[in-house]
């Protein structure tokens, strides 16, 4: 069941739902009420996010953008400012209630050469109010009553009875995770067609958040995921003391050292993700006791190895590196260049090798590649044994 493996991860980590690492350029500092100023930010943060779609307004408190702060949504935001300084009686909720008291929020001018859509955090006496405690926990709360369908039932993820369930599930990646272009995010879980904002799978509140948590943690990791050359995005996690496993390192940069020194318990998930019609396809999973995936990685480096004569030594290619081989070569600048829309996809060489299935397109291709540009190379060298391997037999 890979969404009670995906809420695992979430679960197993911590990981809290409703925050997203973002630039954010600006800084708005209010701590003196009556001369709150705009400074330059420019760092990644960690800040509230929650996905937003449709017209509505979907405020989020302590970093939002300038849009919000002083443009059409400025009432809801204050609206939000407001419930958070009223439910909350720490530093970051006391600074707010004071600005909001004092009315300054309400004749800001936007920095000078800044855009709508640029984010801003909220400082008061050196603290950025998005880090206070108190508004994680006033998000959580409110980021729960939204996802709350008010009905109880049987949770898909967990298996738990008369849970309260969510309306969605909130597992959200932007299209850039994916190589594309454009603002609103793509769901994994997309709501029901049937029924606008109600999930396609009861899901429980709790493994809701966890979801909605671990797949943006997941692609914003480098040592848990790898874009394809064609767009796809493989994430993969460690459950059950398997830890971060280095799975990306050891099918891009060959080392038998690191083969070796690879842990080896617990259990390995992957899965495959692609964007399809504004929403994300999974096309593949991989759930599996992590020495059994080692094992393949093994098989895949033995049968793939290629013997270089002239050095008396295995060369072992890394997979983005034998897929771009497929490419034709370009004598002049000694590069390989123009992978055709024919071409079989990188993905593909991954679920291979992560499920010991052989790829026979890869080898076809790589005979068209060899025979086309009249030369061999080792990552096409080493796609061809594959084809062989296939011929006698192995696994
Ligand atoms: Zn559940």
């Amino acid at each position: 069941m890979n969404l009670a493996r995906l809420a695992a991860y979430a679960t197993d980590r911590r990981l809290v739902y409703g925050w997203r690492r973002r630039y954010v350029p600006w800084v708005l500092d209010i701590t003196d009420p009556h001369d709150p100023r705009f400074t330059p930010h420019g760092s990644h943060e960690d800040v509230p996010y929650v996905r937003r779609s449709g017209k509505g307004s979907a405020p989020r408190p302590g970093c939002d953008t300038l849009d919000y702060l002083i443009g059409r949504h400025h009432d809801a935001w204050t609206d939000q400012l407001r419930r958070f300084a009223e439910h909350d009686d720490g530093p970051g909720a006391r600074a707010a209630r004071t600005a909001l008291d004092a009315g300054i929020l309400t004749s800001l001018v936007p920095p000078p050469s800044s855009k709508p859509s640029d984010l801003v955090v909220l400082r008061a006496s050196g603290q950025l109010i998005h880090q206070d405690p108190g508004l994680a926990r006033f998000w959580e709360a409110q980021l729960r009553t939204g996802l709350d369908a008010g009905l109880h039932g049987v949770c898909l993820c967990c298996a738990g009875t008369a849970a309260p369930l969510a309306r969605l599930v909130p597992a959200y990646l932007p299209p850039s995770a994916f190589r594309q272009n454009g603002a609103g995010d793509l769901a994994l879980y997309p709501a029901s067609k049937n029924r606008p904002g109600t999930s396609p799978v009861p899901v429980c509140l709790d493994c809701a958040c966890a979801l909605g948590a671990a797949l943006p943690d997941l692609a914003g990791r480098p040592d848990h995921h790898h874009r394809t050359q064609e767009g796809t995005l493989l994430l993969w996690w460690g459950l059950d003391g398997a830890g971060d496993f280095p799975l990306g390192a050891l099918l891009t940069h060959p080392d038998p050292a690191a083969l070796a020194a690879a842990p080896t318990s617990g259990r390995l998930c992957a899965m495959l993700l692609k964007p399809a019609t504004g929403r994300i396809a999974l096309t593949w999973f991989l759930d599996e006791p992590t020495r059994t995936v080692l094992d393949r990685i093994r098989h895949w480096y033995d049968t793939t190895g290629v013997y270089d004569g002239w050095s008396d030594t295995i060369r072992l290619t890394g997979i983005p590196s034998m897929h771009h081989q497929l490419g034709r070569w370009n004598p002049r600048t000694r590069t390989y260049q123009h992978l055709s829309p024919t071409t079989p996809p990188e993905s593909g060489l991954w679920t291979a090798a992560l499920s010991g299935h052989l790829p026979h397109q890869h080898a076809r291709a790589a005979l068209t590649a060899t025979r086309r540009d009249n030369r061999v190379s080792t990552g096409r060298t080493a796609l061809l044994q594959l084809c062989s391997a296939s011929a006698h037999g192995a696994r």
